[in-house]
């Protein structure tokens, strides 16, 4: 499969760190960030590479030649004329793979890309694009995905939103050579957004997807990113987050943890987060753990609440949280309820599942997606299921309780007691 390289850009953003080379030879630690990725592709089988070059393109050529230094196998499409983020795709049309990844050259990642691959390969997708939470979500263009992480509306950075997923393009695709014959028909300029005239007119196919992921991918847009990435290279966190190494997470009850618990939610309009969760989220955040809620919500079984607006519910807690500048990696949520005999319920969801804590189905689903070592991670919740779930995980666990009932037989006791996730992060970081 054969990687393509915008490796053109001019970074003006960026100038004050450097102005008389390319962006993607901006060195980081003392090696330019097109370095870096061209060796994250090696490490993952990927040695047929071309860079479309630009701006100065000669320095690029000149470092890299044909590759073999580097291990790997280098070609070049030079632009003597600006042609977008996309235009180059059709001037080289015919070298490329019938499935190929599509890469922005001011990025940092490690990714693990079997995983990516196998998901494409699966949605027989046209187009996947890599997605991930960010913490600006409110400023940033957004995937909405449907169940299946199709990808059914693509929502501006200007455009208006309500209650949002965060789910940002990272700017690593992986595309079928079909969606440039396919946008063809509609392109007469040169010059080609990808964003725009590619991507977007192809949600229509319902072959456009999101490959969520906590790994690492950052761009160095802005002076502030750059000594951000050049910090997270030195200490090891970009590496840390393939998936190809095992994860470590803190697991989140919902209600009564991340939210303020008054019997069960059936309305968005009921949803509060509670004080101090956006810091002790940021400090998860920050942390290099993956943030995972795990969540009975038995009122679907019940009929108390449709799925719509359980999806309502927590996209509100995800615009909440994003307006803090926070983010979980994922949900995982129990519909189920094993006893019958609710007026409204609905039947099919009226079994007695794997998933519903105090059994640990969602913990170890999530621990499968994210390649999670159990026996490293947390879980926290203010209900002795999620300890029990946690335990059943192989997870340590917390009990968020009032300091009077923490009286629990030591066969059944938490790891540690807190008095809420904030608490529980301030004892977990000492
Ligand atoms: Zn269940």
């Amino acid at each position: 499969m054969k990687t393509i390289i915008m490796a053109g850009g001019k970074g003006t953003r960026i100038s004050g760190i450097a102005s008389d080379i390319p962006k993607p030879m901006i060195p980081v630690v003392g090696k330019p960030i097109l370095e870096y990725q061209i060796a994250a592709l090696v490490r993952s089988g990927m040695r047929d590479i071309l860079l479309v070059t630009g701006h100065l393109g000669y320095i690029i050529q000149d470092y890299f030649k044909d590759g073999s230094a580097f291990d790997t196998h280098i070609s070049y499409f030079h632009e003597t004329e600006a042609l977008g983020t996309a235009g180059a795709l059709f001037e080289i049309e015919k070298e490329l793979s019938d499935s190929f990844l599509l890469i922005n050259g001011d990025l940092v990642f490690d990714i693990d890309f079997s995983r990516l691959f196998a998901f494409h390969a699966e949605n027989q997708s046209l187009a996947t694009l890599v997605s991930h939470p960010n913490s600006h979500p409110y400023d940033s263009a957004l995937l909405e995905t449907d169940s299946d992480e199709r990808i059914i509306r693509w929502i501006n950075k200007e455009e208006p939103r309500a209650f949002y997923k965060n789910r940002v393009s990272s700017g690593v695709y992986l595309l079928d050579r079909e969606i440039i014959a396919l946008s063809k028909k509609s392109i007469s300029a040169k010059k080609v957004d990808l964003d725009r005239d590619v991507l977007k007119p192809a949600i229509s196919t319902n072959r456009l997807f999101a490959y969520n992921t906590p790994e690492y991918i950052k761009d160095m847009g802005t002076p502030d990113r750059f000594y951000q990435v050049e910090e997270d290279i030195a200490k090891g966190r970009v590496a840390a987050r393939n998936l190809s190494h095992r994860q470590r997470a803190i697991f989140l009850d919902r209600d009564g943890t991340i939210n303020q618990s008054k019997g069960f939610i059936t309305r968005h309009e009921d949803f509060k987060l509670l004080d101090g969760v956006d810091k002790a989220i940021r400090q998860i955040n920050k942390s290099g753990l993956l943030a995972i809620v795990i969540t009975n919500q038995p009122v679907i079984a019940r009929g108390e609440c449709s799925l719509e607006e359980l999806d309502l519910i927590h996209r509100k807690m995800e615009t909440e949280l994003g307006n803090t500048g926070v983010y979980i990696d994922d949900l995982y949520y129990c519909p189920h309820h094993p006893d019958r005999g609710f007026a409204g319920e609905r039947l099919e969801y009226k079994i007695d599942c794997e998933c519903r804590k105090p059994k640990p189905g969602m913990l170890l689903r999530a621990a499968e997606k994210y390649n999670i070592d159990l026996s490293a991670s947390w879980m926290i919740g203010d209900d002795m299921r999620d300890i029990h779930a946690g335990k059943a995980a192989g997870c340590k666990t917390a009990l968020i309780v009032d300091s009077a009932k923490r009286d629990i037989p030591a066969n059944e006791a938490p790891d540690l007691y807190c008095s809420s996730l904030e608490n529980f992060m301030d004892m977990y970081l000492k």
